[in-house]
């Protein structure tokens, strides 16, 4: 199923030859596309499908100013590819989507802006189910939630997953320092966080309750001041977070971070963060390796939401995010062994696991 509700709704004259949708869709194996617009409430809205192997397609919903959308769509692709990856490499039995939302300048109605949305979720059949994601957080999903079923993480289900993604990414940093650093503890270990919003922040105090020395930045000067007054944290200028010397460097907010600007300049000694699609391109992990920079893949690490969203408060959950320690071990065990970049070998344990998983690609 493709659908494009409305002619009007993507201009792609900003399409070139090196900003192909389909090409971008091509190279990551696939994508359906969903566009809606509804200009009485300003919205513009994707909803992009990537591997459905494992199950439905599940993906938060983020809402945010873009570039172009050319930009947003490229954002969505990418984003539903990270979910599939995710899923398979966490062995949950979801497949990969996500949705996007071009936010306007100002938001005249947002219960309606989302009740429109989930009028779109629900016009899917189910095929793509949503949660919070970057701009949107429980009671969006609440609003939502009036016109689909196919929506998790409100008030009345699982609630908001960050606390359990922040906790994943914990133990992913836990593991990259003790095989980095040789260090059991975090005890002023120096972590410099870029983004503060519902994982950043949480991942802040999980770090200072282990002693960790935080470096913050977030385009939001409140919530910085937070964590100074709340965490001793040092706050850092928006141009200055990636390249800080420092062990860790935990990249919160939005992807593509780590480009051919910001990495040479990198001094941590370990990059690892809940954001999606760190790396701008592939490439850019291979030059973090050969410079002993040791890079978690974020979709490893930043599984904590999504097996949230999947066993809830439970035993399960916190099994699982336990388990990402190990995951996280395995892998710079084996990226030492055969002298391979750690996001190489996550990349084709994840589609090792979907090719193994028998149904073609199907999504509706
Ligand atoms: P959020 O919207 O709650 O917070 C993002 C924060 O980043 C905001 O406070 C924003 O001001 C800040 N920010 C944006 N651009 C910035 C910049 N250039 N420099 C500094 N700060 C900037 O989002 P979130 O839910 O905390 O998610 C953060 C990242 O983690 C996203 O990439 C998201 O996709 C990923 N993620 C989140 C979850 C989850 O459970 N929420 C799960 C998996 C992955």
């Amino acid at each position: 199923m493709h659908t494009v509700r409305s002619s009007k709704i993507v201009s792609f004259t900003e399409s070139s030859a090196t900003n192909s949708i389909f090409g971008q869709a091509d190279g990551l194996g696939g994508v359906d596309l969903h566009f809606r617009s509804d200009p009485r409430l300003g919205l513009r809205a994707i909803i992009a499908i990537h591997n459905t192997r494992l199950g439905r397609a599940l993906g938060g919903t983020r809402c945010r100013r873009y570039l172009s959308e050319i930009q947003a769509i490229d954002d969505v692709m990418r984003l539903a590819q990270g979910m599939s990856y995710k899923s398979a490499f966490a062995s949950l039995p979801y497949g990969g989507g996500k949705a996007v939302l071009i936010r306007p300048e100002t938001l005249a109605d947002r219960e309606a802006y989302f009740e429109g949305f989930g009028e779109f979720v629900d016009s899917l059949n189910g095929h793509f189910v949503t949660a919070v994601d970057v701009g949107t957080d429980v009671s969006d999903m609440d609003v939502i939630a009036r016109k689909t079923e196919f929506v998790m993480s409100t008030s009345a289900n699982s609630g908001d997953p960050s606390l359990h993604t922040a906790q994943g990414v914990l133990n992913g940093i836990l593991a990259a320092v003790y095989v980095r650093l040789k260090r059991h503890d975090l005890e002023s270990v120096s972590v410099a966080i870029q983004g503060l919003g519902k994982v950043g922040l949480s991942l802040a105090r999980l770090l200072h309750k282990r002693g960790a020395n935080l470096l913050v930045n977030d385009l939001d000067r409140n919530l910085m001041q937070r964590c100074v007054d709340e965490f001793g944290a040092t706050p850092v200028a928006t141009n200055e977070i990636i390249t800080k010397n420092c062990d860790v460097l935990a990249p919160c907010a939005l992807g593509g971070i780590i480009d051919n600007r910001s990495l040479t300049s990198i001094r941590a000694k370990i990059i690892c963060g809940s954001a999606n699609n760190q790396l701008a391109q592939e490439q850019h992990g291979d030059w973090l390796f050969s410079k002993n920079i040791y890079y978690v893949p974020d979709y490893v690490v930043n599984a904590g939401g999504l097996i949230h969203l999947c066993f809830g408060s439970s035993t399960e959950t916190e099994k699982r995010i336990a388990a990402i320690y190990d995951s996280v071990a395995d892998l710079f065990e084996r990226s030492q062994a055969c002298h391979r970049p750690s996001h190489r070998i996550a990349n084709e344990l994840a589609e090792q696991r979907l090719s193994n998983s028998g149904s073609a690609h199907v999504t509706a």
